[in-house]
C-alpha cells in the first residue's frame, strides 16, 4: 500500500507452531485458547509476517521469517508452514534477493532471521541479501553469539555467521534513523535489545511491533509471552507504545499474528482493539 512516499507490503514467510503456554505466559489457557486454538501437541499457529518497504533509493525487508535450513525433525517441532516462503512473496512483488540493500532484524531467535542466509549447492549457508546490509541492535548480536541456557534453543549460528564473514552486518546501538522515514526504535523485554521500526512519511506513522506485541490477542498488557526474559519490562514498554499507537492513528504490524499482519488499534470500553487493515495488497498470503 501507499502510505505517504513510502510503500510497505506484508510478505509472509508461511507459518509455524509454537507451543501455546510459552506463547502466553502466565495466561490461563482457557482465556488464550478462545484466541488461539491449540493443536493435539498444545501448539498455537502462527503467522511469519515480514515487511518489504520501498522508497525512492531503498528496498528493505524487516524481518526474514524461519528460512528453510532446519531439518526434518526441527520442521516437524515447530510445524514449519512454507505453502508460501519470504522469497516467493517478494518474487510476487517483484523483489529479487539482490535487489534488497537493507535487511532488519527486530532480534536474532530463528524465526525473524531464518532467509538471512541459505545454503548454497555445496550446503554451505551463505547470505541470502548478497547486496544488503543486515540491521540489528549490537547488544541482540552479542548476546546471540553467547545465549544463557534459558534462550540457546532460540538462536543458530548459521544465520549470523555468514555475515559476519562478509562484512554485511550493522550494528545499531539505541534508537537510530537508517534511511529517510525509517527509524529502529530499542523495545527491551522480550530480549534486552528488541528492535521495533517505525515509519514516518507525510505525517502518517507506521509501527512494526515485533515480539513486544507478538499478535493481536497481546494487545492486552498481562497477555506477555512466557519466552519474554524481561517481562516486566515488556510490560512497561507496551504501556508506552500502544498507547501512543491508539492516540496518533498508526498503522499497526504485528509480526506473529495469522490473521491480521496490519491493523489500526481503538479503544473500545478500556479495551484496545485491533481494526484490521483490509487492503488486498496487505494480505499475507494472497
Ligand atoms: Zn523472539
Amino acid at each position: 500500500m501507499k502510505f505517504g512516499d513510502l510503500e510497505i507490503f506484508v510478505v509472509s514467510d508461511g507459518r509455524f507452531r509454537l507451543d501455546g503456554g510459552a506463547m502466553f505466559g502466565v495466561v490461563p489457557k482457557v482465556l488464550w485458547q478462545k484466541r488461539l486454538a491449540a493443536d493435539d501437541r498444545n501448539r498455537v499457529t502462527l503467522g511469519l509476517n515480514c515487511l518489504l518497504i520501498r522508497s525512492a533509493k531503498h528496498t528493505l525487508v524487516v524481518e526474514t521469517g524461519t528460512g528453510d535450513k532446519g531439518d526434518a525433525k526441527w520442521n516437524d517441532i515447530y510445524g514449519i508452514d512454507h505453502s508460501v516462503t519470504l522469497l516467493d512473496s517478494l518474487a510476487r512483488r517483484g523483489v529479487a534477493p539482490e535487489d534488497v540493500d537493507i535487511v532488519v532484524n527486530t532480534h536474532l531467535h530463528f524465526d525473524h532471521c531464518g532467509w538471512n542466509t541459505r545454503r548454497d549447492r555445496d550446503g554451505k549457508p551463505v547470505p541470502t541479501f548478497s547486496r544488503a546490509r543486515y540491521f540489528v541492535q549490537r547488544g541482540e548480536y552479542e548476546h546471540a553469539r553467547e545465549p544463557t541456557e534459558r534462550d540457546r534453543v532460540s538462536y543458530r549460528k548459521e544465520n549470523l555467521q555468514p555475515l559476519a564473514e562478509s562484512g554485511q552486518w550493522v550494528w545499531v546501538e539505541g534508537d537510530q534513523e537508517i534511511a529517510p522515514g525509517i527509524e529502529l526504535v530499542r523495545t527491551p523485554g522480550h530480549t534486552r535489545d528488541l528492535q521495533c521500526v517505525r515509519l514516518t512519511s507525510r505525517g502518517r506513522t507506521a509501527f512494526f511491533f515485533a515480539d513486544l506485541v507478538p499478535t493481536t490477542a497481546h494487545l492486552s498488557y498481562a497477555w506477555i509471552m512466557g519466552y519474554d526474559l524481561y517481562p516486566l519490562t515488556t510490560l512497561e514498554q507496551k504501556k508506552h507504545w500502544i498507547p501512543e499507537a491508539v492516540d496518533n492513528e498508526w498503522l499497526c504490524f504485528f509480526a506473529h499474528d495469522p490473521e491480521t499482519p496490519a491493523a489500526y488499534l481503538r479503544e473500545r470500553d478500556g479495551q484496545v482493539v485491533a481494526e484490521p487493515v483490509q487492503e488486498p495488497e496487505l494480505v499475507a498470503t494472497e
